[in-house]
């Protein structure tokens, strides 16, 4: 059989092309970076409308939701970058061990090369252009791909990228056949959002050319509401980071574990914020996404006979609409606790005690499906604290879900399963640059110590030199020592 992939001419041109330009040092100045960046900017500004529009074809993205989560976020996250790069640029300057003076240290942050952005159709536009605005915030060139499940979007997010008219930064549209092309270029990073079955292909790939790769994928994500929770805000807080684009996020509640002695009381006020949120019939409500193909929604559907329905749990197949829905008396080997749900029903199960929480994340952690998020919410700090403590995640919230992605100040990626690497504001920069290691020596002095012929005086010298560290090191140290005491 023949297992050569005919060659599309356009994705290895276009990857060539990057190459090229980044070989002519074009892309690393702070004026290209900033001004690559104000023209992204500029055009999401000007092709908002088209940019709504695609995204309402593809999924029903209500425009509220679709400016905040993906616009305006994009637009916050390049203003963040361009208000913070000049800082991000600057050489880290470190100490230096006395036996290597007189000289200085610092680590400088160069660009990697070509970086390669893959994204999957849930937030099609944040989760190409945020990768894509921290490759070129660190001076790289970048051959994008958006998912052909949201095609629309796809569509425009390809123009807006040739709208920028550099040849460091382009795109590609397609779907697997195209991916597999791309996968069998040669990148200096690549970045892939997505699930973890098509992850292993791009880590495979990507070690054909020893390429390091970031992967934000996906899992189970758990809610764990306490007794002593503000249950109410418990409810109304979960129910908005589960039911935001339909469920369709990577780090929505993916189920909850609540104490029993507030378990009715929750799945009660859940109903009252659905209501209130889209109304009696949701179906009706401009607010809700539809479910984004078929298969998803024939899959979700089935979900739907997991437990029994508390609230929701209609459905219209002609429109690929599911209506928010909550599942309880669910057990831990049903379906809906099988894989990650990425649609909008929440199970529900019902726990004895907190401990018993953080063992049934950690059993599936154990499993490998170690959690992308996990929500806590108690009014007690200890509560809080004990959550986090006894069960890890990629990133987590207290009182509250979704929100840590929107700060620009914490790293946003998976451990495990969830994904590894991590970017948004430096955390991205620091993610396409390669951090350099460089120490400078002065002239002026050249002592022999470390020259053959090596003599029991020079050796006596530089193992007393040796010992001496870096003055940093020393009152380090002291500090420690202090502490102790
Ligand atoms: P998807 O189907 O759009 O696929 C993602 C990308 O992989 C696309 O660009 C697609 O072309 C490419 N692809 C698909 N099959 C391929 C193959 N065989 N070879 C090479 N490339 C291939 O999206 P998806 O994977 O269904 O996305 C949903 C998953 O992503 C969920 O698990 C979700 O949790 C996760 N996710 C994670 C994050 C995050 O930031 N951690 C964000 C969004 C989604």
């Amino acid at each position: 059989m023949d297992y050569t992939v005919t060659p599309l001419p356009d994705v290895a041109a276009k990857v060539a092309a990057a190459r090229a330009a980044f070989a002519t040092g074009a892309t690393k100045p702070a004026a290209w970076r900033r001004a690559t960046l104000q023209r992204m900017r500029e055009l999401l500004e000007e092709r908002e409308e088209q940019l709504l529009d695609a995204l309402a074809a593809d999924f029903g993205k209500p425009r509220f939701e679709a400016w905040t989560t993906e616009l305006g976020f994009t637009v916050s996250d390049i203003d963040h970058t361009l208000a913070h790069l000049s800082g991000w640029m600057k050489p880290d300057k470190v100490g230096t061990p006395l036996a290597f003076q007189p000289g200085s240290s610092y680590i400088v942050a160069e660009p990697v090369g070509v970086v390669c952005v893959i994204a999957p159709w849930n937030y099609p536009v944040q989760l190409l252009l945020l990768p894509m605005v921290a490759a070129i915030a660190a001076g790289n060139a970048v051959v994008a791909k958006p998912s052909e499940l949201a095609p629309h979007t796809a569509a425009e997010l390809v123009s807006l990228i040739d709208a920028i008219g550099d040849p460091a930064v382009t795109a590609v549209q397609g779907g697997v056949a195209e991916t597999t092309e791309l996968l069998a270029q040669r990148f200096d990073h690549i970045i892939y959002t997505g699930n973890s079955r098509v992850a292993r292909i791009v880590m495979r790939a990507a070690a054909e050319h020893l390429t390091p790769v970031t992967l934000e994928l996906g899992g189970k994500s758990p809610a764990i509401v306490s007794r002593h929770a503000n249950v109410e805000i418990a409810a109304r807080r979960i129910a908005w980071g589960k039911f935001i684009n339909a469920g369709q996020t990577c780090i929505a509640p993916d189920y909850v574990l609540v104490e029993q002695p507030v378990h009715d009381q929750f799945v009660a006020a859940l109903g009252t914020y659905i209501a209130e949120f889209y109304g009696d019939d949701p179906q009706a409500s401009p607010d809700f996404t539809r479910i984004v193909n078929e298969p998803h929604f024939h899959r979700l559907e089935k979900l739907l006979q997991s437990g029994t329905v508390a609230h929701g749990g209609v459905t219209d197949a002609d429109t690929r609409y599911i209506a928010p829905t909550v599942l309880t008396d669910v057990k831990s080997d049903d379906p809906v606790m099988g894989e990650e749900i990425f649609g909008p029903v929440l199970p529900v199960l019902s726990v004895p005690s907190l401990e018993a929480a953080i063992a049934f994340v950690n059993e599936r952690s154990a499993d490998g499906d170690t959690p992308l998020a996990l929500y806590t919410f108690s009014e007690s700090d200890t509560e809080n604290d004990l959550v986090l403590a006894g069960a890890t995640s990629g990133g987590a919230c207290v009182n509250g879900t979704l929100l840590h992605i929107s700060n620009p100040n914490l790293p946003f990626g998976g451990v495990g399963e969830s994904g590894m690497g991590a970017y948004h504001g430096k955390f991205g920069f620091d993610a396409f640059s390669h951090h350099r290691a460089v120490h400078s020596r002065s002239t002026k002095l050249d002592p022999s110590m470390m020259y053959p012929p090596y003599t029991a005086k020079k050796q006596k010298l530089i193992r007393r030199g040796m010992s001496m560290a870096d003055p940093r090191d020393l009152f380090a140290k002291a500090r420690g020592a202090l502490r102790r005491d």
